[in-house]
């Protein structure tokens, strides 16, 4: 990065930002979409699908956890960044890292991945990390509608694992696990029926 920006010619004007995604300068949703589904199948069994019905700061979230980009404790402190604690902020007993705040936490994740798995019918073991939930999610019976529903819901579900966590340590606020499994239900709800004008979502 250092050797690009020592070779750069600078030209005189105002500075300003350019998107490169699809050779012409302008940013839009659908260029940013299609590279982030080009990057995310690297090195993953099953693609990353992107869900319209849900707004984009979920879809960028849920691409970001299925990196393994999510800025945890663990995460930070493996690139170098100081951390007072590295503990779970939920049962401050197990460090923070993706699998145990999205799969094994028993204070959030646990209560509601089963929550999650019984909404959308799946009643075996809870999954264990990224793969096995959207393995699991592939595997379930039911219509295009129904599937892309149980993905709504699932990204909705991380996404406020994530924001609830967040309220803990920068706010010190906590909420029960019963709150959050409303807040999920209730926004997934009103962004399909916004998104998708389906008359029988009431
Ligand atoms: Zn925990």
């Amino acid at each position: 990065m250092v050797e690009q920006v020592v070779a750069y010619t600078f030209v005189d004007g105002r500075d300003k930002w350019k998107w490169e995604g699809d050779g012409d300068t302008k940013l839009s949703v659908k260029d940013l979409r299609g590279l982030m589904l080009n990057q995310s199948n690297i090195g993953n069994s099953l693609p990353f699908k992107w869900i319209n019905r849900i707004p984009l700061k979920l879809n960028c979230f849920a691409w970001r956890w299925f990196q393994n980009r999510i800025p945890t404790s663990l995460n930070l402190i493996k690139r170098g960044m100081a951390i007072s604690s590295s503990l779970c902020p939920f049962c401050q007993i197990k460090e923070e890292g993706v699998d145990h705040i999205f799969f094994s936490c028993p204070s959030v994740a646990l209560i509601l991945l089963r929550w999650l798995m019984d909404w959308s019918s799946l009643f075996t073991r809870l999954p264990n990390n990224h793969q096995d939930l959207m393995e699991k999610l592939e595997s379930a019976n039911g219509s295009k509608y129904m599937q892309k529903l149980r993905l709504s819901l699932s990204y909705t579900t991380l996404w406020m694992i994530r924001k609830t966590q967040n309220a803990i340590v920068f706010r010190n606020v906590r909420r029960t696990t019963i709150l959050i499994a409303d807040d999920i239900s209730m926004d997934t709800f009103n962004w399909i029926k916004r998104r998708s004008k389906c008359n029988f979502i009431v």
